[in-house]
């Protein structure tokens, strides 16, 4: 049904949506994730990402960006791991910040192929698919995409106020058995059953390059840690915000995309994780 629930996600919903982690895991517990993008000129995309995943708690985090790269970047974020290769036995993917717009849609079609679980879906995999719509039909169910507005018109076509877009994210989730994730102020999550959720957390400071990237990172973190799609998506958007929150108190116009990723610890410690 179209007019599904609408809710508010607020602080006191998040402790029940975590799962909780025991004294005796180790990194194998925690999620092999492989973030997916970084063409060149744009890897800073891919390693905000990474890193984002990193804090929200991953056990091990894959970098996916070009050869040359790779030992600028493994002496910069020496935690992350970089491959050119699809890594094999991950736990979850991110793809898209930084990817490049003169992919081909065979590109996409065979991650959705060779990983066929859920996986989060931002920026340029989401201009890949706006320009090949076909690939709409292939997406793994309860996958999770994240567009802002400009992303998601591209997608979508372009809408008159907020509340046709609400409504076409709505149809759009639940067409496709998807987790549309609609970003700016008050992100929307829409769920393949019908409901949305607004979150509540994050401020007008987060409107600086590599926020998003930080929430790329952050959602395919919590799906790899085991989270169900939906709960991945309302945890890791809630902390997305907050951190954005915490860093915004001391950075205020300063706050730039790192400050974000440097406070995701301390939102733990807030919510008492
Ligand atoms: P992106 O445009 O992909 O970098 O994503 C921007 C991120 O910052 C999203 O998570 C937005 O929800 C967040 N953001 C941007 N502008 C605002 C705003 N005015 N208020 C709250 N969050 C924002
Ligand atoms: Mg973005």
């Amino acid at each position: 049904q179209l007019e599904g629930s609408k809710f508010l996600l607020e602080q006191g919903d998040i402790p029940a949506l975590h799962l909780k982690k025991n004294d005796f895991i180790h990194k194998g517990d925690m999620g092999k994730v492989m973030l997916i993008g970084g063409s060149k000129g744009k890897v800073g995309a891919i390693l905000l990402a990474s890193q984002a995943a990193l804090r929200a708690g991953s056990g091990l985090v894959y970098a996916n960006i070009p050869a040359d790269e790779r030992l600028t970047c493994q002496v910069a974020f020496p935690e992350i791991m970089y491959s050119t290769e699809l890594v094999e036995d991950l736990d979850a993917i991110g793809v898209g910040p930084g990817w490049g717009t003169t992919l081909h849609p065979e590109e996409l079609s065979q991650l959705f192929q060779k990983y066929a679980f859920p996986m989060v879906l931002d920026a340029d995999a989401i201009n890949l698919m706006a320009k090949y719509p076909k690939l709409l039909h292939e997406i793994p169910a309860n996958s999770i995409l994240t567009p802002h507005l400009k992303e998601f018109e591209r997608l979508v076509g372009s809408c008159d106020n907020h509340s046709i877009r609400l409504k076409k994210a709505l149809e759009l989730a639940t067409t496709y058995q998807i987790i549309v994730v609609l970003k700016g102020a008050y992100t929307c999550i829409s769920t393949p059953d019908g409901n949305q959720y607004f979150n509540t957390t994050g401020n007008k400071y987060m409107a600086t390059a590599g926020s998003g990237d930080v929430l790329t990172g952050i959602i395919t973190s919590f799906l790899g840690q085991g989270y169900a799609p939906v709960q991945a998506a309302l945890v890791g958007v809630f902390h997305h915000g907050l951190a954005g929150d915490i860093a915004a108190k001391s950075k205020n116009r300063g706050l730039i995309a790192s400050d974000i990723i440097r406070s995701i610890p301390q939102t733990f410690i807030e919510l008492d994780i």
